[in-house]
């Protein structure tokens, strides 16, 4: 299977080179060309099976070039085996007809754990076999930088550096990215903002002798290697509720679009998903976008949920694209408009095609903190804010008797200041986490400098 571009210029590639690429040459994102289908027999014996097996199934058709059986299997394996739930994603009833699919249950307590430890696996197999080394560095507003952290630590042959605003993340997720002891980890805590440590990394990929020196790679959520591994807990919730006989909706709360998008991927598979639910908390512009069918910019204003306080929605490039009929061209044209302009219309045709597929909703801060109380209340069950967006949204999309499923996509623990803000209980870590408050921390602190940072990692990474 090869993977193309949405913006249509760049080579096609397969999986590994994809997934090692991360951002397409032209400025798009890979996508496969074509989406293999399940059958109804295959998806129907996914029923019962341990979450690894599922998972094997789901990603072998689009991975099947580059990684054998055994490969595979042995990455999954390895990537699951650190969850602190045997279900990996245990799905709990809240009301009737609608569930939620806990995806917090990773080593950093956030569903990004299900992508990025598959693809730490999956990296070190390829960089392997290739005999090369890697230099990750990520730049992250909190949960990206401790998931990468996590996936990548101890790997031989990548060196991971985490930028993160000096200040700006709770406690919990400093030290989950500070209390790592491996070699090949590096905290940066930078005198700046979040998109002060964006900037300074979007600066390292543009300078090309620097990026081909160290071997510059990134794991941000446009990496399809991410999207992919998402796609599989759409397949284990929908089968658990009677899919492929029975059609299932979901609510997803929504940043960056990835993992909504994998719900997308899931139901051109063949997985019988009637409607994609959009979440959004105040920074709507999917909301308002699929409303209008005009995408516009405005500005973050921080919130709650903050995974979720996005300006710009990346993974929406690849939704457009297939609303769009795989036109590269037209989507160029459109983020060409977003870059100069602020925003873009959606054609009537593709907005069409989007709102067949996809609804939305969004929930504002004191709704938020209402879910959060209304949900302990009703089913005994502490939702982190970006869950409780998704429930709040949720329940306004409810259509008996299609069974909804909403994505919690952290653990409260990770945001105790607002759960306790709406609750008055202030939610523990798991045991497997709880000494992190003793553990020594290591962090550098740098400056908002370029050439500095650009040192800093020559010096740092292992050759
Ligand atoms: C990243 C994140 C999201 C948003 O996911 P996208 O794939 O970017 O849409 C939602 N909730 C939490 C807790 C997150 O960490």
């Amino acid at each position: 299977m090869r993977y193309v571009s949405t913006r249509g210029q760049a080579p096609a590639l397969t999986f590994g080179q994809a997934m090692l690429t991360g951002l397409a040459r032209d400025g798009g994102l890979y996508v496969p060309e074509t989406i293999p289908r399940l059958s109804h027999a295959e998806i129907a014996a996914l029923a019962g099976l341990p979450y690894e097996d599922a998972a094997f199934r789901v990603m072998r058709p689009f991975v099947a070039e580059t990684f054998s059986d055994t490969d595979l299997q042995a990455a999954l394996a390895r990537a699951y085996a650190g969850f602190g739930h045997a279900a990996r994603a245990p799905l709990v009833q809240l009301a009737p007809g609608h569930h939620l699919l806990e995806l917090f249950h990773g080593p950093t307590l956030a569903f990004k754990d299900f992508a990025m430890q598959v693809i730490g696996q999956l990296f070190q197999i390829e960089l392997a076999r290739q005999g090369r080394r890697i230099t990750i560095v990520g730049a992250t507003s909190g949960d990206t930088g401790s998931a990468a952290i996590e996936a990548f630590r101890g790997l031989d042959n990548v060196d991971v550096f985490i930028l993160f605003p000096h200040g700006r993340v709770s406690d919990v997720q400093r030290r989950q990215m500070t209390t790592p002891v491996e070699a090949n980890v590096h905290a940066l805590a930078i005198d700046g903002d979040f998109d002060d440590a964006q900037a300074r990394l979007k600066d390292m990929f543009n300078d090309h002798t620097f990026r081909d020196e160290v071997g510059l790679a990134g794991v941000n959520s446009i990496n399809w290697g991410r999207v992919l591994a998402q796609v599989v807990y759409y397949f284990t919730a929908a089968v658990s509720l009677g899919a492929p006989q029975r059609e299932v909706d979901f609510t997803v709360p929504t940043g960056n679009f990835g993992d909504i998008f994998a719900g997308y991927v899931a139901r051109e598979m063949g997985l019988p998903i009637r409607r994609l639910v959009i979440a959004t908390n105040q920074n709507d512009i999917l909301h308002r976008c699929l409303a209008t069918g005009r995408y516009e910019t405005r500005g973050v204003t921080p919130s709650i949920s903050p995974s979720m306080d996005i300006q710009v929605s990346s993974n929406f490039e690849r939704a457009l694209y297939l609303a769009y009929g795989r036109d590269g061209a037209a989507v160029a044209q459109l983020m060409d408009e977003l870059k100069t302009k602020g925003g873009f219309t959606v054609s009537q045709g593709a907005l069409q095609a989007l709102r067949e597929i996809y609804a939305s909703g969004r929930a504002s801060e004191h709704e938020t903190s209402a879910t959060i109380a209304a949900t302990l209340a009703s089913a005994g069950e502490l939702l982190c804010p970006h869950s409780a967006v998704g429930v709040k949204v949720a329940s306004e999309h409810l259509a008996p008797p299609v069974p909804m499923v909403t994505l919690a996509t952290a653990h409260p623990a990770k945001f105790p200041d607002a759960v306790e803000a709406a609750t008055g209980i202030r939610p523990a870590l798991p045991p497997r986490m709880a000494d992190i408050f003793t553990r020594p921390e290591r962090v550098t602190r740098v400056p908002n400098d370029l050439a500095a940072l650009m040192r800093l990692v020559r010096e740092r990474r292992r050759i």
